[in-house]
């Protein structure tokens, strides 16, 4: 990809023309296609927008392709016979196809800022993203340059509206505009910044850094709903641990995660966690959430002998509390997060201690298995015990002693035995 000229007109895109760019439409998605070709054959724009026209050009595989087209919401949904209108704030159309698929038409738009309200409605104060716009404008409008190209199934050529192409081929995660306001107007897009940056190898523009430092606070302005589930995306995405230790190290994080400071081996272990997801494993949030407290656990619940299980049980709910508190976190995923906590305890400790047979037919012990495994792997302690627990547990299905349902053992327990519920009385 060979780019040169001037700097970006605003209203003047930079024009890729086929030959010059890697997209080959067989790279595209069937039915977006289809959308593509028919929006335009009814004498609409018709582009490919965000994120997909970024992965096709860096020859990585679109999470999924979305459509920009100058036709309205009510012209695409009389085009389209499968089209359903979505969204109250800004509506988009879906356009529904066998197999569950939907392929997303927005509109293209604009920021509309407090100018465009009259100045005695409520909203004057607000920059609302609901109005309808040019090319240009809906370009203007997102977060990057890389995830502001637009693919135009019309001429297939790539329109570059804000020198996305150059900061593509140069790896650099730029802002639109000035990042410090972009910051304000949506402190999320800082998380994406490091997001992006850990997805795609780039690295951040001296501007977005400069701006994340200063503008980090303001992320906890943002609903913890959606911080939430932003996180969570991140490890889905498979960069967990390298996105929150550089929201560590570029001073994010605090503001990020209801006041968490990590260290480097949680940051290490959460990067096993990503190579763990890597390998075909599923990530879910209680897992996550232990790793992310296990250090925190383990310098206040010392795993010898000499602390009971019970204080193992209090110290694992102490720990994760106020995580769960803020983002509101169900009691079934805090349960669990705490169960792995505690079967981490347990684990650590060695074999031989009371309770043993009922913690390997605890249904989440395996899942303790690979937290703890996985951090022996980064710490370099205790190497020989996974080994040894896997027997146990192999051992236990030889002997054919199955999760007995509702046995209950005649011998006297211990109270609390590893399931951090009390025993009936
Ligand atoms: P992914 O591969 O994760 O889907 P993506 O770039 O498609 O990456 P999405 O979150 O799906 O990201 O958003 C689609 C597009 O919408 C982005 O490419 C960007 O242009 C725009 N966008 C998303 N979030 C924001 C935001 N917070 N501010 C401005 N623009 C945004
Ligand atoms: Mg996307």
């Amino acid at each position: 990809m060979m780019i040169s000229r001037a700097a970006p007109d605003p209203d003047q895109p930079v024009v890729l023309p086929r030959s010059e760019h890697s997209i080959s439409r067989k790279r595209i998605d069937e039915n977006t296609l289809k959308v593509l070709y028919r929006l335009k054959r009814q004498g609409h724009k018709a582009y490919l927008v965000g994120g997909s026209v970024r992965d096709l050009l860096l020859n990585r595989i679109p999470k999924d392709f979305d459509v920009g087209t100058d036709a309205t919401p009510n012209q695409v949904k009389k085009i389209f016979r499968n089209c359903f209108l979505v969204g109250r704030r800004f509506r988009l159309a879906h356009i529904r196809f066998g197999g569950n698929q939907v392929v997303e038409v927005a509109t293209f738009r604009r920021k509309a800022v407090s100018e465009d309200l009259p100045e005695d409605s409520a909203e004057h104060h607000l920059v609302v993203e609901n109005v309808f716009g040019t090319p240009a404008e809906d370009a203007f409008r997102r977060d990057f340059t890389i995830n502001a190209l637009f693919y135009d199934v019309a001429s297939f050529s790539v329109l570059d509206f804000v020198g996305g192409l150059d900061d593509l081929e140069n790896r650099r995660i730029r802002a639109i505009g000035d990042p410090l306001v972009r910051f304000v107007e949506d402190p999320v897009r800082m998380l994406r910044a490091l997001e992006f940056a850990a997805r795609l190898d780039f690295s951040l523009d001296e501007e977005v850094r400069e701006a994340i430092y200063r503008r980090a606070p303001l992320i906890a302005e943002a609903a913890p709903a959606r911080l939430r589930e932003e996180v969570m995306e991140l490890f889905r995405h498979r960069v967990g641990g390298k996105v929150l230790r550089s929201a560590r190290n570029i001073g994010l994080i605090g503001h990020l995660l209801a006041g968490y400071e990590g260290d480097d081996e949680t940051f290490d272990l959460l990067e096993r966690v990503d190579a763990r997801t890597s390998q075909g494993r599923e990530v879910n949030e209680s897992f996550v959430l232990a790793a992310l407290y296990l250090s925190r656990f383990r310098r206040t619940c010392p795993c010898t002998g000499e602390t009971s299980v019970s204080d193992a049980i209090r110290i694992a709910g102490l720990v994760i509390s106020p995580h769960v508190s803020y983002f509101r976190i169900s009691h079934g995923i805090r349960h669990q997060a705490r169960e792995l906590l505690i079967g981490f305890f347990r684990l650590s400790r060695g074999l031989g201690f009371r309770g043993e047979k009922r913690f390997l037919r605890h249904p989440l012990t395996p899942l303790s298995l690979e937290l703890f495994t996985l951090w022996t792997e980064v710490s370099g302690e205790g190497k020989d015990l996974p080994l040894s627990w896997k027997k146990a547990l192999e051992g236990l299905e030889d002997g054919g002693e199955r999760p007995a349902a509702k046995r209950r053992d005649s011998r006297p327990r211990r109270r609390n035995a590893g399931r951090g519920k009390k025993s009936p009385s």
